[in-house]
């Protein structure tokens, strides 16, 4: 799973996202300009996937989803797109 991980670049986001938001407009203010999280989920919050979160405390990886963070550059709404999703199209791709 870690080499899957680590194949993701700023590139091969860009075509997921070029593919799959036809009209990437921001709903709030109507800009298209959007910055990308170039971490692309290794550094950003894990939503823990499970009820039994106690805070504070580390983020938690098992039972935990994978966040790439797109915001809009103008207003700052922010997009979080499941790492999975994103992994999984790419293996689809790169069969
Ligand atoms: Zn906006």
């Amino acid at each position: 799973m870690e080499a899957m991980v680590e194949s993701l670049n700023t590139e091969k986001f860009l075509k997921f996202w070029e593919e799959k938001f036809k009209d990437p407009t921001c709903e709030m203010c109507g800009s298209k300009e959007w910055g990308i999280d170039e971490t692309l989920g290794k550094l950003t919050p894990f939503i823990p996937a499970t009820e039994n979160i106690t805070f504070p405390g580390p983020p938690q990886i098992n039972g935990s989803l994978g966040l790439v963070v797109v915001f809009c550059e103008n207003c700052g709404n922010v997009k979080s797109i499941s790492r999975k999703t994103i992994d999984s199209w790419l293996q689809e791709r790169e069969k």
